[in-house]
């Protein structure tokens, strides 16, 4: 996914019930897998699929989940709702990213990389090849949901 992930947060944050911090929460959650983009351009100089990152695995943020969220219910019940739709919202990056990009949902069992559509490289580049591929009506409708929600408002 190129571009819906932080509408796509915008989305998750309306659509859930309304509390402090929920969306900040949503927002960077949805968007922070993909700052693995600067390590993967300037230290791996592109030599390995950004989605091979740790925080592109989905078993990784369940171990964080797991190890933070007994916490918070514990000990600070109040960060609860806002760290269950960050974690939330970092799923949804990654589901989203399985249409067209590929996740290590088997990790660490097998290392392949699993998508529900092969993008092919039928563009020079390969960000031409997924904006003119089919997947990106379903970023613009993402973009398109997150504007209406936008316009209308929460109820009150
Ligand atoms: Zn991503």
């Amino acid at each position: 996914m190129l571009t819906a992930h932080l509408p796509s947060g915008y989305v998750l944050a309306q659509l859930t019930p309304e509390g402090r911090w929920l969306m900040p929460a949503a927002l960077i959650g949805a968007v922070l897998p993909d700052f693995d983009m600067l390590w993967f351009y300037f230290v791996d100089q592109s030599s390995i699929h950004h989605h091979r990152y740790w925080v592109h695995v989905p078993v990784f943020w369940v171990a964080v989940a797991a190890l933070i969220l007994p916490v918070l219910a514990l000990r600070a019940r109040a960060l609860l709702a806002p760290a269950l739709v960050f974690f939330a919202a970092l799923f949804l990056h990654m589901v989203l990213d399985s249409i067209g990009g590929g996740i290590l949902w088997g990790a660490p069992f097998d290392d392949h990389l699993y998508t529900l559509v092969e993008v092919p490289a039928s563009q020079p580049h390969w960000v031409l090849s997924f904006l003119l591929h089919w997947t990106f009506l379903l970023e613009l409708g993402i973009w398109a949901l997150a504007l209406y929600l936008w316009r209308k408002g929460r109820p009150a």
